[in-house]
């Protein structure tokens, strides 16, 4: 899609060599979906960072221990932080998730008026950005942030295959 900025190139094997300089929310964000595949959750983790550049929220997927469909790292973060700040829109934020976002998340981060979104592995299954619903494609989305996507892709994929291998075992 046109509007995907793809400023990074997926250099799976050299990221673990840049990312903690050049990008300490994904690495973070990575530790959460470690974290998450510890508790028996899709490993998927999330940190919003504020226009200043602080950190508003990171979160974790917690489906299964909420018992909630929606409890996405994507919307567990962008409801932390828009509690953190008493809006519901966060104008400058940056969104840094590990897995492409769903068609809910990417509403919601349009919703939230997220400037831009970093994320990691791609999720020709379900993601919703560069594939499938394409949700800032459509004439019906009124914001578009800035994406850049394959950041971290690498450790992200191996997260998410290990994880999804162990529950097939
Ligand atoms: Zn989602």
């Amino acid at each position: 899609m046109n509007r995907l900025h793809r400023a990074l190139t997926r250099a799976k094997g050299a990221w673990h060599g840049w990312a903690m300089e050049k990008h300490p929310h994904m690495a973070r964000a990575l530790e959460l979906a470690a974290q998450a595949a510890a508790a028996g959750e899709v490993p998927v983790g999330a940190v919003l960072v504020g226009a200043d550049g602080t950190v508003l929220a990171e979160a974790r997927n917690m489906m299964r221990a909420g018992k909630d469909p929606t409890a996405h790292a994507e919307i567990m973060v962008i409801r932390m932080a828009c509690a953190a700040v008493g809006s519901e829109r966060l104008p400058g934020a940056s969104l840094y998730v590990t897995l492409e976002p769903c068609p809910m998340c990417a509403s919601a981060i349009s919703n939230a008026r997220i400037a831009r979104l970093y994320y990691g592995a791609s999720d020709p299954k379900s993601g919703g950005v560069e594939q499938g619903p394409r949700i800032f494609g459509h004439a019906q989305c009124h914001h578009v942030p800035e994406i850049y996507d394959g950041i971290g892709a690498g450790e992200a994929e191996r997260l998410l295959q290990s994880f999804f291998a162990a529950l097939r075992r």
